[in-house]
C-alpha cells in the first residue's frame, strides 16, 4: 500500500509545474492543456512535455511564482496560448528569463481572432494586428476572446505553430514530428466533420451555457449562437440577478427549444443548478450536462490520461444529447 501511494504521488508531481529531470531530451513547458497535449502528440517519445498549471488550477487568474520561473529557465521551449490568455508571458516572463536560448512560442500565431459581439471592458478593434510572437500587447490583455482552442480548426493551426517550433529546435527529427502532426490533424478534421454533421442536421442552433464565454470560436465554426449567463471571457465575474433573469427569458423564447443546459469544467455548476430550478418554477425542465472548456484538467482526468480529443469527444456526446433530434 505504501509503495502504491508513493508511486501515485510521484506520478502527480512529474506531470505539472514544468520541473524537468532529464537533461538529454527536448524540454517543453506548455501553459495550458491544449498545447500540452498537442506537443505530446507531435513530439512522441522524443520530447519531454510538462504542463505549467497544476491539476484543477483556474487558468485565467494564474501567474507563475518565482520558483516556477526558475524551473522555466531549464526548458528549451515554452508554448503559451496567446497574450490575451497569459498576459504575464510578454509583460513579465520574457524579461525575467536568464536562459537566452529558450524559445517562447505563441501557439495562436496563425489564428485569426474573432471580434467581440458584446462590450468587453476597454475593447479596441485593431489590437489583433499586434498579436505576433514576441510583441507586447501592453494596452489591454482582455480585448479579444482568448479561447481559440475550442475550435478544432484552430487546434490544427496551433499544431502547425508547435510543429514549426519543434523542427527549428530539433531539425534531425523533422520527418518524425511532421508525420505525427499530420496524423493528428487528420483526427482533428474527422471530429470536426462529425460536429458539422450534427449541427447541420439539428433544428436548434443555440447552445445554452451557464458558464463564462468560452465557446465563441467553437460556435463560429458551426454557425451556432451561444447564450451565456456571464458575458466575461474569464470565470471570475460576479453573477448578477439581472443576468439570470435575462438568460431565463431568452431560454423561454427559444423557437426550437432544447432542454439541455451546459456547464463548464472544474467548478461546481451552482449557476446552472440555480437556473435549472428557476426554469422548473416556470414549468420548464432542463437537463444539465458539461461542456469541457479544456483550459486545464482535474487530477482524476490527468490520471485517466484524458486528451484534447477525448475531452472533445465527451463534448460531442453531451452536445448530441441536446442537438440530435433522434436522441
Ligand atoms: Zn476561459
Amino acid at each position: 500500500m505504501t509503495i502504491l501511494l508513493a508511486l501515485t504521488a510521484c506520478k502527480n508531481t512529474n506531470v505539472n509545474a514544468c520541473q524537468f529531470n532529464d537533461e538529454d531530451t527536448i524540454k517543453i513547458c506548455a501553459t495550458l492543456f491544449p498545447q500540452y497535449d498537442f506537443a505530446k502528440q507531435i513530439g512522441g517519445d522524443r520530447v519531454e512535455v510538462k504542463l505549467l498549471l497544476k491539476p484543477g488550477v483556474e487558468s485565467h487568474s494564474f501567474e507563475p511564482t518565482a520558483a516556477d520561473i526558475v524551473n522555466l529557465n531549464h526548458a528549451d521551449l515554452i508554448l503559451y496560448t496567446n497574450s490575451y490568455m497569459e498576459p504575464w508571458i510578454e509583460k513579465r516572463l520574457a524579461n525575467a528569463l536568464e536562459n537566452k536560448n529558450l524559445m517562447l512560442v505563441n501557439s495562436s500565431k496563425y489564428i485569426e481572432y474573432l471580434e467581440s459581439d458584446h462590450d468587453h471592458e476597454n475593447d479596441h478593434n485593431d489590437e489583433e494586428e499586434h498579436e505576433d510572437e514576441g510583441e507586447h500587447g501592453e494596452e489591454d490583455e482582455h480585448l479579444l476572446d482568448p479561447h481559440v482552442w475550442t475550435s478544432l480548426h484552430n487546434a490544427s493551426l496551433m499544431v502547425d505553430a508547435i510543429l514549426e517550433a519543434f523542427i527549428q529546435i530539433d531539425p534531425d527529427n523533422s520527418d518524425y514530428y511532421t508525420q505525427n502532426a499530420k496524423n493528428y490533424k487528420d483526427k482533428l478534421e474527422a471530429l470536426d466533420a462529425r460536429f458539422k454533421d450534427l449541427f447541420e442536421n439539428s433544428p436548434s442552433k443555440t447552445i445554452l451555457h451557464g458558464g463564462h464565454a468560452t465557446l465563441g470560436y467553437f460556435a463560429h465554426d458551426y454557425d451556432l449562437t451561444v447564450k451565456t449567463v456571464f458575458e466575461s471571457y474569464s470565470p471570475n465575474e460576479e453573477l448578477k440577478i439581472a443576468n439570470i433573469k435575462q438568460f431565463i427569458d431568452e431560454v423561454k423564447s427559444q423557437a426550437n427549444f432544447i432542454p439541455v443546459l451546459y456547464y463548464e469544467e472544474l467548478i461546481q455548476p451552482k449557476t446552472a443548478e440555480m437556473i435549472k430550478k428557476e426554469l422548473e418554477k416556470g414549468g420548464i425542465t432542463v437537463e444539465l450536462k458539461m461542456l469541457h472548456g479544456l483550459h486545464n484538467v482535474s487530477k482524476s482526468e490527468l490520471e485517466n490520461n484524458v486528451s484534447y480529443l477525448s475531452l472533445m469527444e465527451g463534448n460531442y456526446t453531451n452536445l448530441k444529447a441536446g442537438f440530435d433530434k433522434d436522441e
